[in-house]
């Protein structure tokens, strides 16, 4: 089947626009037919990103946040942008355990649960003006052989 779309949400730097951006990504991705644990590995992977753009990117201010996606096939593309303050050293910033908020009980884990749900990310950043988040995952890849 050939199966491909594309959509662009943008929203308000706001906790409560983190519930709004897994419920938007989870029925974008309605027509790759997904199994639960693929949609809720996709949910988490956004809604990290979201929260990052909120509490980083904006340090709790206002501003817009954007999904772009895309579906082409099995493959789904997400990229979350902010132009919020970015980040200076983006290597150090994906390891595991690092945070530059350790006082508001943040782990330092939200790229690295990115990663292990995603097939693949990307973070592309500059200080001052802003972070895009991008995202690949193959959705439905050991299912066919039952379909
Ligand atoms: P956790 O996600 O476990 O609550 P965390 O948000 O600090 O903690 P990560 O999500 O891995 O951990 O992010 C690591 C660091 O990268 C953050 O502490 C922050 O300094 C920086 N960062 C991440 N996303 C952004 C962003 N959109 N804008 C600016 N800085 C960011
Ligand atoms: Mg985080």
């Amino acid at each position: 089947m050939n199966n491909t779309n594309e959509m662009t949400v943008e929203f308000k730097s706001i906790a409560q626009n983190e519930g709004f951006a897994r419920m938007v990504i989870a029925a974008f991705m309605t027509s790759t037919n997904p199994t639960l644990e693929e949609v809720s590995d996709v949910k988490t992977a956004v809604s990290e990103a979201v929260t990052n753009s909120i509490i980083h990117g904006y340090e709790g201010g206002e501003g817009l946040i954007k999904i772009n996606a895309k579906i082409e096939n099995r493959t789904l593309y997400i990229e979350v942008v902010d132009r919020g303050c970015g980040i200076e050293n983006v290597s150090r910033a994906m390891e595991p355990l690092f945070t530059t908020k350790p006082d508001e009980d943040r782990s330092g884990m939200g790229f690295s649960f990115m990663e292990a749900f995603m097939k693949e990310i990307q973070v592309e950043s500059e200080p001052g003006k802003g972070t895009t988040v991008k995202m690949w995952k193959e959705i439905g890849v050991n299912k066919h052989q039952f379909e």
